[in-house]
């Protein structure tokens, strides 16, 4: 849908990469914006390319099929100054590097592996912001074919409703001098002229906004109440907006078919589900307080990882392909191994046997659940659901709290259109139960809303812990500097006022989210790994620790040293040392399920965590990560092969140690007879 906006620009992109599963994914993300997007995997082709072609970007990877990126970015500025280049690092947190190509090269933006589709287009499109107009306007021709335009058609519809009931509370309070009746009509006032305003609708939004102040005065001064001038003004008010509705029903009694859905599919749950059978429909309907999914149906494993290259997905579901079950583990470990997919939640439809060797098998490849045969809509929904909750990262999760269903719905839209999962919650009572269950990263608070005003939202919000850092931003009416004072004062962490312009709230909304996310990452994980630093690490074990006691549940606990590395450092250098440390980092987070815990202990060591599964689990799963990393090949710079392994030691809670100290000086010990057993080996006993 994000076509159909038209404040979209379209730009010519040259994407020079050697990887071609990240080529790929740029190429979809960014056509799919509507970009016109080329790509080339040698430096040589796209520095003729670029010199017989102008393009309005250039996207370069670190490493191309004949040159290293940096030295082709060096070579393409001797001729070319001007054209605006984007860089991928594949890995963050090298400064000397990004100064180089920021000061040196002139690179307008540098992005990161993992890439974020989900933000990709609008980091790029920020880039030529100055030089578009993306004004929404009212009066643009496209805009017919926009998304929105339902929304506008269905508000339409509505008007008449809308004022016949704030046309009868008026009357009745003019009748009653009901206050509360007025201060209703104000609300419902306030709110029209907001969504009005968004919608394009300005004469209506203007005649709202006079009410909405009308009213406010009256409730300031009540002897207004009393005088026949402000119920006359009142009255005027309402004609005019009854006269303005009509004419724009008028307008529209051709359009008036609204059946279409307004969920575009960005906004939708992707599940990727694989099975020679087809899946079970799903309705909406099925989904209840979940958002609507969409099921992506492939048959076998080819299908299923060309399918997962090219689009965002939220949850996989995989049945049985090929004639083993080793085939569907490999499935599942390759789809993880995808860019942007590390941390993609899996469940194996399968009728999966007790035994240790599936267990052990589905844990490693990444499993987290087991779905039965056969597959109802309910068990589907809710399984994935399950997923959807054990990921952290993915997709952003926007929460919208507004009382106007309308209004939500353009949100939706827009935010849905970047890949954003946004939910909707029009009863403020419930947050705490909606923030629990959809673990947003970001809320867009409506101010004035029936029970409760989301200033007072905000400051709930604020009092727990684990939201003091949860970016806030209101979307509101009411514009007067002192709620723009307060919206700050309680904690909200930006303002954008409604009538919104589409790009406005979506540069915001990627600003706060992005900025989020690079501090939780810093402050949470290791540059060179990815993985938890110790601190965050250990913060989380205890959240597991009190979890398992309260469920008796046990958990298993592995610390994983690498073997010799100080030989590997000595021998090939310090660099070729963390490129080491970075894959062995790399491969324990595509394997396992995403609710098991990782992290950098410390060096050369790393730890790990899986909830409710035994040791023999975690033996049997260590076991095959060990196989595979022994298994790897590495190279010096003057293109020595070499191979390397690790030992662990691994215990279980709470029989090998009741407490973390314990359970720790225990795989401590574990790691050490392992050391002492000649290494690569992993010790899980005495
Ligand atoms: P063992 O099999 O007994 O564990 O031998 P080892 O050589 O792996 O163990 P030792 O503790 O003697 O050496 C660990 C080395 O790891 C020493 C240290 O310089 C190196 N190291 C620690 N952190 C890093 C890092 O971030 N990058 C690199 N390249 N090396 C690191
Ligand atoms: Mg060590
Ligand atoms: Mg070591």
């Amino acid at each position: 849908m994000s076509n159909g906006l038209n404040w979209k620009m379209t730009l010519s992109i040259l994407v020079v990469a050697n990887n071609e599963r990240s080529s790929k994914l740029i190429k979809n993300t960014l056509e799919k914006a509507g970009h016109e997007v080329e790509t080339e995997v040698s430096g040589i082709e796209a520095l003729q390319r670029s010199k017989n072609c102008t393009f309005s970007l250039i996207i370069v990877g670190e490493q191309l099929a004949d040159v290293d990126g940096v030295e082709w970015l060096s070579k393409f500025r001797e001729s070319d100054k001007g054209t605006k280049v984007a860089f991928i690092s594949n890995s963050w947190g090298n400064a000397s590097l990004y100064a180089v190509l920021r000061k040196e090269l002139n690179v307008a933006l540098v992005l990161h592996r993992p890439l974020r589709t989900s933000l990709l287009g609008a980091q790029i499109e920020a880039l030529f912001n100055d030089s578009v107009n993306f004004q929404d306007s009212p009066t643009t021709p496209h805009s017919e074919v926009s998304v929105l335009d339902t929304v506008r058609r269905r508000f339409r519809k509505t008007l008449p409703v809308r004022l016949g009931a704030l046309t009868k509370l008026l009357r009745g309070c003019s009748s009653s001098e009901n206050l509360d009746l007025l201060s209703d009509a104000q609300r419902l006032a306030h709110s029209m002229k907001g969504t009005a305003g968004s919608l394009g609708f300005i004469e209506l939004s203007e005649i709202m906004c006079s009410l909405d102040d009308l009213c406010s005065t009256m409730m300031e001064d009540i002897s207004l109440l009393d005088s026949e001038e402000s119920w006359r003004s009142v009255e005027k008010l309402t004609d005019l907006a009854a006269a303005v509705c009509k004419t724009l029903n008028e307008q529209s009694v051709s359009d008036l078919n609204d059946t279409e859905d307004l969920c575009t599919d960005a906004a939708r749950i992707q599940v990727l589900y694989v099975s020679k059978e087809s899946p079970p429909t799903v309705t909406d309907a099925d989904c209840r307080d979940s958002l609507p999914m969409q099921i992506i149906h492939v048959r076998d494993a080819k299908e299923a990882l060309s399918k997962a290259s090219l689009v965002m997905l939220d949850a996989a579901l995989i049945d049985e392909v090929g004639d083993s079950l080793r085939m569907t583990f490999e499935l599942a470990r390759n789809v993880r191994s995808l860019t942007g997919h590390e941390n993609l939640p899996l469940a194996f439809i399968h009728q999966l046997g007790e035994g240790p060797d599936d267990t052990i098998g589905a844990t490693h490849a990444g499993s987290s659940l087991f779905l039965n045969k056969p597959v109802n809509a309910a068990s589907l929904v809710s399984t994935v659901e399950h997923l959807i909750h054990l990921r952290q990262g993915g997709r952003p999760r926007i929460l919208v709290v507004d009382d106007d269903m309308t209004f939500g719905e353009i949100i939706i839209n827009i935010l849905g259109s970047e890949g954003m999962l946004v939910r909707l919650l029009q009863d403020p009572s419930d947050i705490f139960n909606t923030m629990r269950s959809f673990s947003p990263d970001l809320v867009l608070l409506d101010i004035l809303m029936p029970s409760i005003s989301g200033f007072d939202v905000c400051r709930m919000l604020r009092s727990v812990d684990i939201y003091k850092d949860l970016p806030i931003l209101f979307l509101t009416a009411k514009t007067e500097v002192d709620a723009r004072v307060e919206a700050f004062e309680c904690g909200g962490d930006d303002y954008l006022p409604k009538p919104i312009v589409p790009i406005e709230l979506l540069a915001r909304v990627k600003t706060r989210l992005e900025r989020s996310r690079l501090l939780k990452d810093r402050m949470q994980n290791d540059v060179l790994t990815g993985l938890l630093l110790r601190r965050p690490f250990m913060e989380q074990m205890n959240a597991l620790l009190s979890e398992s006691k309260r469920h008796q549940l046990n958990f298993s606990l592995g610390l994983i040293d690498v073997d010799h590395f100080k030989i590997v450092n000595d021998t090939y250098g310090h660099l070729i040392g963390d490129n080491v440390l970075t894959i062995l980092g790399q491969l324990l987070k595509r394997r396992f399920r995403v609710e098991d815990i990782r992290g950098r202990w410390g060096g050369e060591e790393f730890i790990i965590a899986f909830r409710n599964e035994s040791k023999n689990t975690m033996m049997g799963a260590l076991l095959r990560a060990l196989d595979e990393f022994k298994a790897m090949t590495f190279e010096s710079d003057d293109n020595v092969k070499f191979h390397i392994s690790f030992s662990a030691g691994v215990g279980e809670f709470p029989s090998d140690g009741d407490s973390i100290p314990k359970l720790l000086r225990c795989v401590d010990r574990r790691l050490y007879r392992a050391k002492d057993q000649g290494r690569s080996t992993i010790v899980m006993d005495q």
